[in-house]
């Protein structure tokens, strides 16, 4: 599958990159390390006159340790670095588990966090090539006005699928957004709509520049895990995070997060809030899972069933909460 053709900038400074947003917005589309957005533009997803190539704005790199113990993420970092840096796998262990999870080490040398966090919704009869899903009659996520997944509706059900936005929910982080008219800043948990066709609150004009990790969040235990088809390299069919601070022999704070089983990456509150008080014990973990599981809206959007996803999501906040405990 060829590449469609594109004019491809490579501004060097943030505000270059913005005003560049704001001329061809609508026409432009940002790319990061590009290994969910190329296989996308070979699949003819999306076809954009203008690719906007971030490398080059140094502002957008690095790890950033503030004097509170807090983190400021830049969007261009690799998944290998979160995944390697010894601050955030001290501090923030539940993100740095789950970025070691993405993809594959080369791929995880190429993706960022600011291209998890902003991933594309995923599902079968979408990630396809154009004859493939012409052949279908298209959907309503791209060129079409029906869903072969849920018939007769008129939402998107595309799954959410990238692995560190759950982490990054438990760890109540925020992101900062900026536009030719300057920045905003906004928790993770309102950036996603729950639509699969617009997953998320970001304007054409509009680029994800940091990610903030806030210092209330530090040295809580981090568990997250995963269900895949291939162990070695392959989006989550399901994944569970939590993260957990005890004190005096019972959970002081827990907070349980999910991905890939509904079109945004959730946070299972009550879960977490049932868990505040008390000692973990294999009763206290499974009530967490089922509500999890209640949780959870599966469809047939993935090569394994709803029904089995959603089991697992029970089951890996099981033992997730467990081993955050131990
Ligand atoms: C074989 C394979 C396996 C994969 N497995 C996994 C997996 O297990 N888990 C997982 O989570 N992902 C997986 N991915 C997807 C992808 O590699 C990761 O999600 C990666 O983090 C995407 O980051 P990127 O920098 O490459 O994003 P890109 O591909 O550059 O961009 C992804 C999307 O985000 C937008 N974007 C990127 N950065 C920004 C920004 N700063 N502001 C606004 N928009 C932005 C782009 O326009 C695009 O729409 C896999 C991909 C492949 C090819
Ligand atoms: S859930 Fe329905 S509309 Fe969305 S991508 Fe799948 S088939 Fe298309």
């Amino acid at each position: 599958m060829s590449l469609p053709q594109f004019k491809l900038l490579r501004p060097h400074a943030l505000a270059d990159a913005v005003g560049y947003l704001a001329q061809y917005a609508g026409n432009i589309r940002v790319l990061a390390g590009g290994t969910d957005l190329i296989p996308s533009m070979r699949q003819k997803l999306f076809e954009p006159e203008y690719v906007l190539d971030l490398h080059g704005i140094k502002e957008l790199h690095g790890i950033r340790v503030q004097e509170n113990g807090g983190v400021e993420v830049g969007a261009l970092n690799a998944l290998s670095a979160i995944e390697k840096s010894t601050y955030l796998r001290e501090h923030f262990s539940v993100l740095a588990e789950a970025a070691a999870t993405v993809a594959s080490p080369v791929i995880r040398n190429m993706g960022t966090i600011g291209g998890n966090i902003c991933l594309d919704t995923r599902c079968l009869w979408y990630n396809q090539s154009l004859a493939w899903r012409k052949g279908c009659g298209f959907c309503i996520k791209k060129d079409g006005d029906l869903c072969h997944v849920a018939p007769g509706g008129t939402k998107c059900w595309a799954a959410f699928s990238g692995d560190t936005p759950p982490a990054l929910l438990c760890l109540n982080a925020e992101i900062e957004i900026a536009s030719a008219k300057g920045a905003r800043r906004m928790g993770l948990r309102d950036f996603y709509t729950g639509d699969g066709q617009n997953y998320r609150k970001l304007l054409p004009n509009e680029l994800v520049t940091r990610v903030f990790l806030p210092a209330e969040s530090a040295d809580y235990r981090g568990v997250y895990r995963k269900l895949r088809v291939r162990g070695s390299i392959d989006y989550p069919l399901a994944g569970v995070a939590v993260a957990m601070k005890r004190s005096n022999g019972h959970v002081a704070d827990a907070r349980i997060a999910m991905t890939a089983v509904n079109p945004a990456p959730v946070l299972v509150k009550s879960a977490g809030e049932m868990l505040a008080g008390k000692a973990v014990d294999e009763a206290l973990a499974e009530a967490a899972g089922d509500i999890a599981a209640r949780t959870a809206k599966p469809l047939t959007t993935s090569a394994l069933t709803p029904e089995y996803r959603r089991e697992m999501i029970r089951v890996f906040t099981k033992r997730a909460v467990l081993a955050a405990w131990n």
